[in-house]
């Protein structure tokens, strides 16, 4: 089944604002297993959205609509798409008693134009807003199905999830299910190049791969008639890209991120952590404690940013900044031990790079990093040479930082069952 997204809103086109409504629908899309052929972006205007509304329902089997719900005179999304479908308007009055709520459980009142919310094309299925006043609403025609939802993203995102993947389930008349293997320490590039074959020869289920910062993940899809059946046809496709990305994959459920992944490998062996951060001023730490109950592993971790303070606090030698630089293996490696040891933690992390844009040079240039892992006595210290602002810089350093942490925790623990079994 295909499926096309049309985003109204003038001030998308103008880029005052992302388009982020897109990138969500398709990413939501493609895991439901539906083939995403067009995303259109049109200003609130009616003649412009009637043409690309008339294009979309000629090609496509689904179509959703985002923005222009709203009660103001520039919101006509719900009035051109009743126009083209040839239904007129007219009151629901559930939606008017749900606006009335809305209004009331805030000490507020409605002004006159929000009752235009409540006015809905014929024969429409509507779907309501719990975080809005404008219901969602779902016409059909003999060809296609019109999405039509709210184009603020904390109103179109739960009602995605609540109303629209049931009705698109229903539509096929298929269960879609999914699973998610998610990786980290491996390029999109390189992964990509891993699973080519099976993207290259993939039906029933689908295999999508996304790129998030430091990590991939493999979406497989498969539609079947009942969750057993579709998990059946899952179950292989994740075992084969379980074997051939090893320990790269962190986890193959829903909700695990990488930092709980390294928290609960943490929490597993008993070991407690520290972080000493550089150019991250706090990220790591941040990203570990976004784990609910890391307080059993994560007890206190620090901000070096000065050498003074690397010096004070870890006990970096004077001779090894004034030597290498602050920005250096041999530094990230004695943060990490400093951290270690006046912290008493098993296993210690520390970070030092230049996230820019100013500071770099030739030999040292923005975006080096250095992360050193301590885990207890032995320090492993890699090199990165990451691009991108200084945001996607710290963040990458976070997320290669989180990575390196939970390979060294492997590898240790590794190392230990291979010498008791000699
Ligand atoms: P409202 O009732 O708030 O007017 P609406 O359904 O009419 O909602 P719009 O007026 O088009 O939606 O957009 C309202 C706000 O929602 C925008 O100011 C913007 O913050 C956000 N928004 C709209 N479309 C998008 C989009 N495609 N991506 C991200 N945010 C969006
Ligand atoms: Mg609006």
């Amino acid at each position: 089944m295909t499926v096309e997204f049309i985003c109204v809103g003038t001030e998308i086109l103008l880029g005052s604002i992302v388009n982020t409504n897109a990138a969500f629908l398709s990413e939501q899309c493609a895991g439901l297993g539906l083939s995403c052929y067009f995303q259109t972006v049109v200003g609130d205007n009616e003649e412009r959205l009637t043409q690309v509304l008339k294009t979309g329902m000629e090609r496509s089997d689904i179509i959703i609509l985002s923005g222009g719900l709203g009660p103001t005179e520039d919101d006509l999304t719900k009035e051109v798409a009743a126009k083209v479908c040839g239904k007129d308007l007219q009151l629901h009055k559930p939606s008017k008693k749900a606006i009335e709520k809305y209004f009331a459980q805030r000490g507020t009142v409605p002004t006159d134009n929000n009752w235009k919310q409540a006015m809905l094309p014929k024969d429409a299925i509507v779907m309501e807003n719990h975080n809005g006043t404008a219901p969602g609403v779902i016409m059909e025609t003999a060809k296609c199905s019109l999405i039509l939802l709210p184009g603020p993203p904390n109103e179109l995102k739960p009602m995605f999830q609540e109303c629209v993947v049931p009705y698109l389930e229903k539509l096929t008349s298929q269960v879609i299910c999914s699973q998610t293997v998610k990786i980290c320490g491996v390029g999109e590039s390189r992964a990509e190049t891993i699973v080519k074959d099976l993207i290259d020869t993939q039906g029933n289920p689908t295999i999508a791969t996304y790129a998030k910062t430091g990590e991939v993940h493999i979406r497989v899809t498969a539609n079947a008639e009942d969750k057993k059946d579709a998990m059946k046809l899952i179950k292989p496709v994740v075992k084969e890209l379980k074997s051939r990305f090893g320990n790269a994959v962190y986890s193959t459920e829903e909700e695990c991120t990488l930092e709980k992944a390294v928290a609960d490998l943490l929490t597993a062996n008993d070991l407690t952590v520290t972080c000493a951060e550089s150019c991250t001023g706090g990220m790591l730490s941040a990203r570990l404690v976004n784990v609910p109950g890391v307080s059993e592993v994560y007890k206190m971790g620090v901000v070096t940013y000065s050498n003074k303070a690397k010096r004070r606090l870890l006990g970096v030698k004077k001779n090894t900044l004034s030597k290498f630089g602050a920005v250096s293996a041999q530094t990230a490696q004695e943060m990490a031990k400093g951290a270690a040891l006046t912290f008493k933690a098993d296993v210690a992390v520390a970070v030092t790079g230049i996230a820019g844009p100013d500071g770099g040079t030739a030999e040292k240039p923005v975006g080096l990093v250095y992360i050193a892992c301590y885990v207890k006595g032995k320090a492993v210290v890699k090199e990165y040479h990451f691009s991108g602002n200084r945001g996607k810089i710290r963040e990458a350093t976070v997320a290669a930082a989180l990575t390196l942490l939970r390979e060294c925790i492997l590898e240790y623990y590794s190392k230990i069952t291979f010498g008791k079994k000699e």
